[in-house]
């Protein structure tokens, strides 16, 4: 077997961030924090990945945007329209947000919307304004699902 070092891609799926277990037989995913329902403890944490469904143990890889990518998430009101797929950039996020009337189109007339995939200054603020309170801080820290 090639000597591979598995690593975790987190992603967000109905507002949550997940990640799918990397070895390709298992199929098993993990979630970050408490899940909203159950609030069981996932095994994908800031820096690792512990597969429930396998023991693999490895490391996670975030965003290098990914409390931009959440505060974008966090002005759609419905949890299950949260998502972001590794790959989707920040300004596909915030066009999907325009197309579902959470921003007025205006407001983002002559505006930058992200620079080297981070939210702009002035849509960072419109962001973070229409943010859930559930959404903390900057850098790695994120508050998942519920209020
Ligand atoms: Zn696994």
């Amino acid at each position: 077997m090639p000597d591979i070092e598995l690593r975790a891609f987190a992603y967000v799926s109905w507002s949550l961030w997940v990640a799918d277990c990397p070895v390709p037989a298992c199929r098993g995913a993990e979630h970050f924090g408490h899940a909203p329902i159950t609030g069981a403890v996932g095994g994908l944490t800031q820096r690792g990945f512990c597969c429930a469904r396998c023991g693999l143990t490895c490391p996670s890889v975030w965003p290098d945007n990914a409390a931009d990518i959440w505060a974008v998430l966090q002005m759609r009101p419905l949890p299950e329209t949260r998502s972001w797929l590794i790959g989707e950039s920040i300004e596909d996020l915030v066009a999907e947000n325009v197309a579902a009337g959470l921003i007025a189109p205006e407001v983002l007339h002559r505006q930058v919307i992200a620079v080297d995939g981070r939210l702009s200054e002035p849509v960072r603020q419109l962001a973070t304004a229409g943010a859930a309170p559930t959404a903390v801080g900057a850098g790695p820290q994120f508050a998942i699902g519920g209020r």
